[in-house]
């Protein structure tokens, strides 16, 4: 699954684009994966992963690799036996020992490839095992299905975002706060968001929320489930908000494939059918024009103006874009990873007068061409490549002449046989330090990525210049 042979038995074809018999080293990370993170942004939460204990052991070992937290994820084993029989045996057992080693508030279920192909009913496991065993410490169970086959780590995590506020969203009079779901941004962007929205009067829940608990404080006394997380009170709430601010287009209305079994592609739009919470779908604000309609939004739903501390990081970025122009104009750019920062990065990327040639992701649908079109004219169209991998981005990259690349650390390899420079972001970032604290998003964290874009092109420059220089 992780192949890195950078060996490719691809042809080219008539459009420019691959033709593969297989899929290696994907663009894409598995859906249990996506549910895990969503779990670990509820407060007292803990992630069962309902298969074969090896999907669990990746999933642990991305995230401990890439948030340097100790990320704990049950599993229920799946052995040879569960997969002819079933695992409702391993299933009770699991839940039997979580319960005594964590005492958790939540238990957040994400079945596999194997227990869905085999057709594993886990709501009536639950059922089951609540009434034969429910008592005080029984803690609350929140399932989701994440077929692997069926999608990537994203559809994963809206799968557990949307299976979250459908089992907990209560409908009453609405109330004065609103519902903010980023998607999947990195734990400084979640503590980011709060920042805003305290510094513009807004009560706001905010989930999932993994800010701290896959970016702790030291401790003296490990923690076996980490202090954090959006609290169950907060996620009743959401049933009753003014309305919801939810980053990414992709989960749009007819968009893409329906795959969660709630018959919705976003927790947001659940909430508008199911509790008549108006959803506002925004682009990742990465980037001036997509940061303004956010800090328009909250505006429009606050009654409150940007905050002069906002305006002034905005105008600092404006002031650093007209610095940098003629490091920037015309580069070339390879983008990959999630659909939706791949759109969001490659906006951005145009706003700053770059030229993203490849754009690519691991996710099926056509999504990104078309979230993309009304950006782009006939001269600058890059190669859109979904359903992609990273030897196809390696074999597309032998024609393109770029710059630089931008992504997760899997494109490392490719960077270093083509000898330009990787600016990483997203996720997984597993040869790196800090991961967790890289700001994408709002003004302030454009102002972050856009510094070290320029900054990874100047220094490619200077360690490449037959003359030693010092000053640009
Ligand atoms: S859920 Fe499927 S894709 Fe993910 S690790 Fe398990 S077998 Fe692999």
């Amino acid at each position: 699954m992780f192949d890195t042979n950078n060996t490719p038995t691809v042809s080219l074809i008539a459009d420019n684009r691959l033709k593969t018999s297989s899929t290696r080293n994907a663009c894409k990370l598995c859906a249990p994966l996506g549910a895990s993170l969503v779990f670990k942004g509820i407060e007292g939460c803990v992630p069962l992963i309902h298969g074969s204990q090896g999907c669990s052991t990746y999933i642990r070992r991305y995230m401990i690799s890439h948030y340097k937290e100790p990320v704990d994820i049950a599993s229920t084993n799946f052995s040879e036996e569960s997969a002819v029989f079933g695992g409702g045996a391993n299933f009770f057992t699991g839940i039997e020992n979580i319960i005594q080693q964590y005492h958790p508030k939540v238990i957040g279920i994400a079945t596999t490839c194997l227990s869905e192909t085999i057709g594993e009913d886990v709501p009536g496991l639950i059922r089951d095992y609540t009434e034969q065993y429910s008592d005080a410490s029984t803690p609350e169970f929140i399932n989701a299905s994440t077929p692997s086959y069926c999608g990537t780590h994203i559809n994963g995590f809206q799968e557990a975002c949307i299976s979250t506020v459908a089992h907990y969203a209560q409908k009453n009079d609405c109330q004065d706060h609103i519902n903010l779901f980023p998607g999947f941004v990195s734990p400084a962007d979640i503590r980011h968001l709060k920042e805003i929205v305290t510094d513009m009067n807004i009560d706001a829940t905010i989930f999932p929320d993994y800010s701290q608990t896959l970016d702790n404080v030291h401790t003296n006394e490990y923690e076996l489930i980490p202090s954090g997380g959006t609290p169950v009170k907060r996620l009743q709430m959401t049933g009753n908000a003014r309305a919801t601010i939810e980053f990414g287009t992709v989960f749009n209305k007819g968009n893409s494939r329906k795959k969660s079994i709630h018959q919705v592609n976003s927790a947001g739009e659940w909430l508008e059918t199911n509790c008549d919470v108006p959803r506002k779908a925004l682009t990742l604000p990465i980037g001036i024009e997509a940061t303004d309609r956010f800090f328009q939004t909250l505006a429009q739903l606050s009654g409150n103006e940007t905050p002069a501390k906002y305006q002034a990081e905005r105008g600092r970025l404006i002031d650093a874009y007209v610095d940098a122009h003629k490091y920037l104009f015309g580069k070339r750019v390879v983008l990959y990873g999630e659909e939706d920062l791949v759109i969001a990065l490659t906006i951005f990327l145009l706003e700053i007068g770059m030229k993203p040639v490849l754009v690519a992701s691991g996710a099926t649908g056509g999504t990104i061409k078309k979230a993309l079109a009304p950006y782009l004219n006939e001269a600058d169209e890059p190669i859109v490549a979904d359903s992609s991998d990273f030897a196809t981005i390696r074999e597309l990259m032998k024609d393109l002449k770029a710059d630089i690349l931008i992504g997760n650390s899997k494109g490392y390899y490719i960077s270093r046989e083509f000898k330009i420079p990787l600016v990483r972001l997203g996720f997984p970032i597993h040869d790196r330090l800090g991961a967790s604290r890289i700001h994408h998003i709002g003004y302030r964290g454009t102002q972050e990525l856009f510094d070290r874009i320029v900054n990874a092109l100047i220094e490619y420059k200077q360690e490449n210049s037959p003359v030693g220089y010092k000053y640009i």
